[in-house]
């Protein structure tokens, strides 16, 4: 297994790196204190091409690979996850989605849009009773010949306020259970779609997560992705590769947190020595280095099996399920290190512990995961 990086995939690293350094950095503190993030380092983020990675150039897109995506994911996250969820749910859940399974002129009218940045996306599909169980779909998309009729509420939306183009699960055919569910493009401003307060969350503070309703909304036919009953087949393909990114945002959040500790063992000075000097700090250290490049190498292996066309399921759901726990564990120890200093938001490692909570739980908790993984190997 050869995971040295290209020179291109190089580039992209250095560039997200000093993109995070001297554009995330500055503020990050407030804007996870006002719950806010500034439309112009969006706009900064559409400009390097992080919001359509993967995406053909043909499509306005950068067309890098995976392998690309997940280097400046963790480069991003080590500074603010909440810019990276936005990169991330716009590459892996809306932009991939479309372009592997939308016609040519979905493609046409809002791919090109969403993968240069002059738009972004989100991705519809928890409710209030249908998280884990994404069967479990209570929106409607009734069949009224040349166009559907949503009805519904959708859960914990990223993006849901500043998303102009939404990709909504919703049941048609009830009958026919998740083989009865369809994909829609809805797009901001259709009548009836109704967007509700922002949710006011323990971490990623500064990306908006909202409930969205829909009330009697026409939805034109030629906005379902793929045929009849394909969106639950839809969600469960693009959720598998969202995780790869999920898996990247926790690896950066793990490696942001270490970097500052390892930096601040250095300079900080107990008993009348660096505390590094200290084996139950420097232990501390060696776990945390450890652990971090175990997840690495588990969210290279998942972007390799994705570029290069192997089932990236497992390979996906183990890097989640293994990069998230390191996220938890690491940034919890990066506190203890930093002692007092780290309870204040001055020292940033508090707010990597409050971000590092939801890489276990969205696009698939960790139990969940373990589902995923623990079939894949059962049937095996
Ligand atoms: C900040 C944030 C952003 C989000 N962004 C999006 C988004 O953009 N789009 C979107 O569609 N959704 C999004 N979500 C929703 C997220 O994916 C769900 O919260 C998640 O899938 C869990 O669903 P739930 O909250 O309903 O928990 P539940 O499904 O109710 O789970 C509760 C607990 O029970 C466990 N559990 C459930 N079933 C099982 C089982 N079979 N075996 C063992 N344990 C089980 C879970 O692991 C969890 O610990 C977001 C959530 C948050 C908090």
């Amino acid at each position: 297994m050869d995971f040295s990086l290209s020179e291109e995939q190089l580039m992209i690293q250095q560039a997200a790196k000093d993109f995070a350094q001297s554009e995330l950095m500055p503020g990050v503190i407030e804007r996870d204190d006002s719950q806010t993030f500034p439309d112009e380092l969006v706009r900064k983020m559409g400009e390097l091409g992080f919001m359509g990675m993967m995406v053909n150039e043909k499509y306005g897109g950068s067309g890098l690979d995976t392998q690309a995506y997940v280097l400046a994911m963790e480069e991003l996250s080590k500074v603010d996850a909440s810019a990276s969820v936005m990169v991330s749910v716009n590459n892996s859940l809306v932009c991939w989605g479309l372009e592997t399974y939308g016609s040519e002129e979905q493609k046409q009218k809002y791919l090109t849009r969403l993968a240069s940045g002059e738009i972004i996306g989100a991705f519809c599909l928890s409710e209030p009773e249908a998280g884990s169980d994404a069967t479990s779909q209570k929106t409607t998309a009734i069949d009224k010949g040349d166009h559907y009729l949503l009805n519904g509420t959708k859960n914990w939306i990223t993006n849901g306020g500043r998303a102009e183009v939404f990709l909504v699960i919703a049941q048609t055919h009830a009958d026919k259970g998740h083989h009865g569910i369809n994909a829609l493009i809805v797009e901001k401003g259709t009548p009836g779609f109704e967007i509700g307060p922002k949710e006011n969350k323990l971490g990623i503070r500064g990306s908006d997560t909202h409930s969205l309703l829909f009330n009697d909304v026409i939805v034109p036919k030629e906005n379902r992705i793929g045929a009849d009953g394909f969106g639950f087949k839809f969600a469960m393909k693009t959720l598998a590769g969202g995780r790869i990114g999920i898996a990247a945002q926790a690896l950066g959040i793990a490696a942001g947190a270490y970097e500052l500790a390892l930096q601040y063992s250095k300079q900080r000075k107990a008993f009348g020595t660096e505390i590094s000097n200290h084996q139950a700090i420097a232990f501390k250290l060696a776990d945390m280095h450890t652990k971090i490049q175990a997840a690495r190498l588990l969210v290279y292996q998942a972007a390799s099996d994705k570029d290069n066309g192997n089932d990236y399921t497992l390979s996906g759901a183990m890097a989640k399920l293994y990069a998230s726990d390191v996220a938890m564990e690491t940034t919890v120890e990066a506190v203890q290190i930093h002692g007092g200093n780290g309870f204040v938001k001055d020292y940033h490692v508090e707010r990597l512990m409050r971000d590092a909570k939801i890489t276990q739980i969205y696009e698939g908790t960790s139990e969940i995961q373990k589902i995923v993984i623990s079939r894949s190997i059962i049937k095996d």
